[in-house]
């Protein structure tokens, strides 16, 4: 069994410790246009190359996959220089945001087999003219509803995953809409198992998380450290009673954190929230490492009773059963 990094075919056995959902660089869809803020791409290499070396020495992460969708600045060449110089395995996937943060005009009114054969040519084919191919897909849905346009590049993702066999990676907005996700994949023939429902940490209700378990997908608590979401002391409550009740098996654990945006912050924000990032931008910690699921969330997690043989094992097992595309 093999899968796509943004530097070839290698073979799942070499996966080994892995980040499932974290990214290097981010732009919101217009930043390329803001000349008033100009970018580093060059130091953007740099300084993710830093913390991925990190992760692998520190911490014995050997993957990391960025499932950066296709508008949000996703650059599989800077990836690939990455992969390379900081010596961890990059996936990549192809798929597109939300609305309204993503999904561009040209493609929201593209139809759902136009967008097919876009995903399916960067799965098999590759990204324009890079030759770097995506190794799994990715879905996103907005807060409360799923729209038009989305729905439309989640059945794309459909055709895409049963012609290729890949995984297939959500975002869902405010800890909304992961049953309805699933709903669309498996009235389109996606084996529920092949899915990650990403984000779910942002939601309280714990009977929303056994539902999105219960059908037999993976559940991603993978926006640990993002306090403007939801607090970690909740993630972790939340986490505790899915192991708990047997579950530990379908969690996937992330950050969703990134090495460098291009432009400003391009989503609506708190004042508050905004004066929290630029302090932390003038101490120099923004943005913040992806070490903390390491130092701040497992210790949270050992007092709640779930030891880190059983965190690191949703590093380590979950991980290479979901990309290899293990039954559950
Ligand atoms: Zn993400």
């Amino acid at each position: 069994m093999n899968i796509q990094s943004v530097l070839g075919t290698m073979p799942v056995s070499e996966l080994g410790r892995t980040m499932f959902h974290e990214h290097l660089l981010v732009m919101y869809p217009g930043a390329e246009y803001d000349s008033t803020v100009l970018f580093d791409r060059d130091a953007a290499i740099r300084e993710g190359t830093k913390r991925l070396t990190q992760l692998r020495e520190v911490y014995g992460v050997k993957t990391f996959v960025d499932p950066c969708p296709i508008e949000l600045g996703r650059d599989v060449e800077a990836m690939a220089a990455i992969s390379e110089q900081s010596g961890v395995n990059i996936v990549c996937t192809t798929g597109f945001y939300f609305q309204p943060l993503g999904l561009p005009p040209y493609w929201a009114n593209s139809s759902v087999v136009q967008i097919a054969e876009l995903y399916i040519h960067e799965l098999e084919k590759g990204v324009g003219r890079t030759g770097i191919r995506a190794g799994g897909l990715k879905c996103a849905t907005g807060s409360g509803r799923i729209s038009d346009s989305e729905r439309k590049c989640l059945e794309a993702a459909c055709i895409a995953q049963k012609e290729t066999g890949v995984r297939i990676w959500t975002h869902t907005t405010d800890g909304t809409c992961g049953p309805d996700q699933q709903e669309i994949f498996a009235s389109n023939g996606v084996d529920l198992g092949q899915v990650v429902i990403g984000h779910c940490c942002e939601s309280m209700d714990r009977d929303y998380h056994r539902r999105i378990v219960e059908r037999g997908s993976y559940i991603g608590f993978d926006r640990i450290g993002w306090a403007q979401y939801q607090s970690d002391e909740n993630r972790a409550d939340s986490l505790a009673a899915l192991v708990q009740a047997g579950y530990a098996d379908q969690v996937l654990l992330g950050q969703d954190r990134y090495t460098s945006m291009r432009g400003r912050y391009g989503r609506p924000q708190a004042a508050e929230e905004v004066a929290r990032m630029e302090a932390l931008k003038r101490e120099g910690n923004w943005p913040p490492p992806y070490t903390h699921l390491f130092t701040t969330f497992f210790p949270m997690m050992e007092e709640r009773g779930v030891s880190e043989a059983v965190l690191f094992a949703m590093l380590d097992k979950n991980t290479l059963r979901f990309l290899s595309g293990g039954a559950l």
